[in-house]
């Protein structure tokens, strides 16, 4: 199963994006979490991309494109994968087209997740991730540590108040054309994303039938 996930941030992509590849047994790629990989082990990508990613902006196609290339190569995509996070341009789905293609692989669908806005505000206000693995919490959830791995939970910068209206604009602006040029291929399905994860994992399974 080839999945891209698609909708703003804070809709459930990454939560959705674990469950789904771990009961599948495939990866889930997250951009996100390997940006912010390489920018806590402070590599020369991670250094040069931290400003970036903490202003709420998009890392250039160009350089994006280079690491998920890279990364679907490897092994373990042959028999799979989950992408979250991108593509986010159109410029980076025509991209992703030429690299499937090249593997002589095809996707199977675009996940549209559907949430609104004041419940996206809502749920990255309140969100706390691993700072070691990057598995999400609510704000709720009292322990302070994560139960994957023992790390610290923290706010991530980028979910700061500030940024997430940046990151919405950017969304509207650079992401929301991708919804056209993948309903002209006929590859969207549409998921309710303002339900519980294990009622949205549900739905996906369901829909994928
Ligand atoms: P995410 O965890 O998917 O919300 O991504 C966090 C941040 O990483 C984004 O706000 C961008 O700064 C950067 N990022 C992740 N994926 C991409 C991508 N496909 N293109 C450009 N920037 C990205």
């Amino acid at each position: 199963m080839r999945l891209v996930l698609l909708g703003p941030p804070g809709s459930g992509k990454g939560t959705l994006g674990n469950m789904f590849a771990q009961s599948k047994n495939i990866p889930h790629l997250s951009t996100g979490d390997m940006l912010r990989k390489e920018m806590a082990g402070k590599t020369l990508l991670g250094e040069k991309i931290a400003p970036i990613v903490n202003a709420g902006k998009l890392i250039p196609d160009g350089l994006m494109i280079d690491v998920l290339k890279h990364r679907l190569a490897q092994k373990d995509c042959a028999g799979g994968f989950v992408l979250d996070g991108f593509p986010r341009t159109t410029a980076q789905g025509v991209a992703l087209d030429t690299m499937l293609s090249q593997l002589r692989m095809e996707l199977d669908a675009v996940l549209l997740f559907n949430v609104s806005k004041k419940e996206i505000v809502r749920r990255l206000s309140g969100r706390r991730v691993c700072i070691q693995c990057g598995k999400i919490y609510t704000v709720d959830y009292a322990k302070g540590v994560c139960e994957k791995c023992g790390g610290r939970l923290g706010v991530r910068e980028d979910d700061k108040p500030e940024v997430v209206e940046k990151r919405l604009e950017v969304y509207e602006r650079q992401t929301e054309p991708l919804i056209g040029y993948y309903r002209e291929k006929d590859v969207i399905l549409e998921i309710n994303g303002e339900q519980p994860p294990e009622k949205v994992l549900k739905d996906v399974l369901a829909i994928l039938k």
